[in-house]
């Protein structure tokens, strides 16, 4: 489910554009961050739901070339065990990769380095 407030960071963080649509010529829209065109009728936001397979690769791919990357796999280890680890990276639980769950504990993580 699309979740406004975390996808937005999360995007943000990625180097993707919250879209934020104004008419210019009906039925054409246009991003005012980004210049991205649409037709028709289209909703501000991201083009894809981080709740989604989709979502959860675009983020999934980008996330893991960010230089924090590993300080986000010990955050998950650490979230789950109660302790750091050196070998935090190769232990990231299969519940930490379900769709939701990662976009949350994502978030999460990003909200903790602001
Ligand atoms: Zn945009």
């Amino acid at each position: 489910m699309l979740n406004e407030k975390r996808d937005k960071l999360i995007i943000e963080a990625l180097g993707g554009c919250w879209h934020e649509y104004e008419c210019t010529t009906f039925p054409h829209l246009k991003c005012k961050k980004c210049n991205r065109l649409e037709i028709g009728v289209v909703e501000d936001g991201f083009d894809v739901d981080l709740s989604t397979p989709d979502g959860f690769f675009w983020a999934w791919d980008r996330a893991k070339e960010k230089e924090w990357w590993p300080d986000f796999l010990l955050y998950l280890f650490e979230k789950r065990y109660g302790r750091s680890s050196i070998w935090a990276y190769r232990l990231v639980c299969v519940d930490d990769i379900d769709l939701d769950t990662f976009a949350n504990n994502l978030a999460e993580f990003l909200e903790g380095r602001k």
